[in-house]
């Protein structure tokens, strides 16, 4: 799925919710509803953070740390689990 894809689901996902809480008179709910979704939207659009694992032999031999956020991890994986960053030469 493209991130234009994911951005249109979750629009139609949740306006739908919200529809059916108005057409209920559930206007509170309703209200909570849209701001999850200008929440959940504004992340979809973000661009990812780019990023790349550092050798961190020195504290563990198969340890990398992760150049955006500076957590530690024993897998080099192609997201940082911690704050989400795209790491570069890391494509399969
Ligand atoms: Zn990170």
């Amino acid at each position: 799925m493209t991130r234009q894809e994911a951005i249109w689901h979750a629009n139609h996902v949740f306006n739908l919710v919200i529809e059916r809480c108005i057409n209920a008179q559930n206007l509170k709910d309703a209200r909570e509803f849209d701001e999850a979704k200008q929440i959940v939207i504004e992340a979809l659009e973000q661009e990812p953070k780019r990023g790349y694992w550092l050798e961190a032999k020195e504290e563990d031999p198969c340890w990398y740390r992760c150049s955006e956020c500076g957590r530690l991890y024993d897998l080099d994986e192609n997201y940082c689990p911690n704050c989400g960053a795209r790491m570069e030469g890391n494509e399969e």
